[in-house]
């Protein structure tokens, strides 16, 4: 079999091995439901709550405020819907970015669709969330300010700490999504000033189909699934209890090993937008230079059409993205290029690639090879690529 190079981890991840190894037991042996009262059931109710206090411990939260939910877009939609409802006495208004995942702007235009305002931030040219544009947009009806931690696309890194503090002075809710940083940057909730918080199993090496909703005490938030007394009755139904011991042991590997595996993460990663940059004429790092994700780097090609690339990197044994998982199959370019101001057949041209910390120099000088030899092909058969060079 050819190697195999895995650049889209931003995307999902491969659950590791001392995390299915955690799990395994919760299928087979420790099968009891953790609601039931006999001795054999409390293996599970207690795993439960260790997860629990593991991943309240990596946010700085305390384990009441941990609400286990079946992944980050549900998480997402918890808090927009929930808090919308909760606060709307308050007011109807709330404020987002451009560059959300679609998991908070497809809830946003639901809800402005029930009759609530949504305002949606533009961000600078690095996709960054500007300070003074959010000043302006807080009004007296604003219940909710929803900003991501770190992009899923260019893995820019808001400035949560000044937009929670922002939200505390002007009593607004704050939340973020912060699935894509969760794991590979620290977080601490109250130094932030977060409210409510999502996060997802699978993009920090656990499990598929878990996630949680951060909700600080004293925030007045409806339940998102009725039934049970499960979660302290805001989102009822038996725990998946094999997903939440595996996002639990996926914490605490990826707090245990958050500065080497990010440092190692960085190198490599630097590494790989210089020798792009140097080496293909016409290319671009979409993103900022410094304020992003350890992992991430996307570029823009000229002359260069996303989608055939990709078929073409996976013809070599590399996956990639043109943008996120969520828009792939959709020929309109990204929300998030065309929110940093780059024209579409730019946004067109652009290449995602996420790393993890497997990942060495020798893999990455082998995808460099190979996309420099894709992208003169590609370019070889451009007409515009042929006009560009007749005139320059
Ligand atoms: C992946 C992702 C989600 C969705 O999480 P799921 O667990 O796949 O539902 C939401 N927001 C961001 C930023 C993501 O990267």
């Amino acid at each position: 079999m050819k190697k195999l190079i895995y650049l889209d981890n931003a995307a999902t991840t491969k659950t590791a091995p001392e995390v299915v190894e955690a799990m395994l037991p919760f299928f087979t042996e420790h099968y009891g439901n953790p609601s039931s009262v006999y001795e054999f059931a409390s293996e599970s109710r207690q795993a439960v709550d260790k997860s629990r206090e593991t991943i309240a411990k990596a946010l700085g939260a305390s384990k009441e405020e941990i609400y286990f939910t079946a992944g980050g877009s549900e998480s997402d939609n918890w808090a927009l819907k929930a808090a919308a409802e909760a606060y709307q006495a308050k007011g109807k208004h709330i404020i987002t970015s451009k560059i959300e995942h679609h998991a908070i702007l497809h809830t946003a235009a639901w809800l402005e669709k029930q009759g609530f305002e949504v305002t949606y931030l533009d961000v600078d040219e690095n996709g960054v969330v500007k300070l003074e544009e959010l000043k302006k947009a807080i009004r007296p009806d604003t219940i909710l300010i929803s900003i991501m931690f770190a992009n899923n696309e260019i893995g820019t890194i808001q400035p949560v700490k000044e937009i929670g503090a922002l939200a505390k002075e002007h009593g607004i809710l704050f939340h973020t999504d912060a699935v894509q940083a969760f794991g590979q940057l620290p977080i601490d909730v109250n130094e932030c000033h977060i409210d409510m918080l999502s996060a997802s199993g699978h993009k920090l090496n656990g499990p598929k189909g878990i996630g949680f909703l951060y909700i600080r005490k004293g925030v007045r938030i409806r339940s998102f699934v009725h039934g049970g007394a499960q979660e302290r009755k805001r989102r009822a139904g038996t725990e998946n209890v094999p997903g939440i011991v595996g996002f639990g042991k996926a914490v605490e590997r990826a707090v245990a090993t958050m500065e080497e595996r990010t440092a190692k993460e960085r190198e490599t990663r630097d590494y790989l937008i210089d020798r792009v940059l140097k080496e293909i004429p016409y290319s671009r790092l979409n993103g900022h230079k410094t304020l992003r994700l350890p992992n991430n780097a996307n570029f823009s090609f000229q002359f260069v059409e996303g989608e055939s690339m990709l078929i073409m990197l996976d013809m070599n044994g590399i996956c990639g993205s043109s943008g996120s998982a969520c828009t792939s199959g959709s020929l309109d370019p990204s929300h998030v290029l065309l929110a940093i101001g780059l024209p579409h057949e730019i946004a067109h041209g652009s290449l995602r690639l996420t790393l993890n910390e497997e990942i060495e120099k020798e893999d990455i000088d082998y995808v460099v090879d190979t996309l420099k030899g894709i992208i003169e092909k590609l370019r070889s058969m451009s007409p515009l690529y042929e006009d560009f060079m007749k005139k320059h």
